[in-house]
């Protein structure tokens, strides 16, 4: 697979998808086989990127291959990486809905079955440190715990997947939802649902949508 690719593909993408700004945010690939980590180079626009700016990495985070500095949060998806096993993409991403609640400091807990389904448990918000800093890695890799995502302090959202397209489905349904629930609020209280139900959807979501009965 062409994960440098995947990678450009990715951050047309989610500017597409209104999922940042400018050259804000991060991405990453892993390779399930090697363990390289395929990542965003810092600091350049999506859409001027080429093969050669994407950064390789080894599992610890030492520079593999690539002629350009590395995302300022490298640190953060190389811990993540060695935390779940089962995770091969990361995108950190500046929506404005989501970007409210980590402003607020305010989780998002489970008041729609979309979130539900692709979470399954609330959306924490982890400790404020400042931005590339070990202490942020740190921070959101506690936040995230087995979730799908967490939002940042102050500082946008932490979305994973087993790969991209679960990647992309997490930051869409978390961004999507925010703004719902950022509506309900102005309205009144919305009401988050029970433990029960949560568990139940997304174990279906996980092993049972979308498969055939065999
Ligand atoms: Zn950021």
């Amino acid at each position: 697979m062409d994960f440098k690719q995947m990678i450009l593909e990715a951050g047309i993408e989610m500017q597409a998808k209104n999922l940042t700004i400018e050259t804000w945010g991060n991405i990453s690939i892993r390779d399930p086989e090697s363990g390289l980590i395929y990542i965003t180079p810092s600091g350049m626009p999506y859409d001027k990127l080429n093969e050669d700016d994407i950064v390789v990495l080894n599992p610890d985070g030492t520079i593999h291959e690539g002629k350009r500095t590395p995302s300022v949060e490298s640190g953060l998806h190389t811990l993540i990486y060695q935390n779940r096993t089962e995770i091969n993409a990361v995108l950190h991403t500046h929506p404005v809905d989501s970007s409210i609640f980590g402003m607020l400091r305010k989780p998002i807990p489970m008041v729609s079955d979309e979130l539900a389904q692709a979470f399954g448990e609330e959306i924490k918000v982890a400790d404020y440190a400042l931005p590339g800093s070990k202490e942020l890695a740190e921070n959101a890799v506690r936040a995230l715990g087995t979730n799908m995502a967490c939002l940042l302090a102050n500082h946008g959202a932490l979305c994973v997947g087993r790969n991209m397209q679960e990647c992309f489905k997490t930051a869409s349904v978390l961004e999507s939802q925010a703004r719902i629930y950022y509506k309900a609020l102005c309205i009144g209280t919305p009401v988050v649902l029970k433990e029960d139900d949560v568990a139940y959807m997304r174990d279906f979501a996980l092993n049972k949508y979308g498969k055939t009965n065999q």
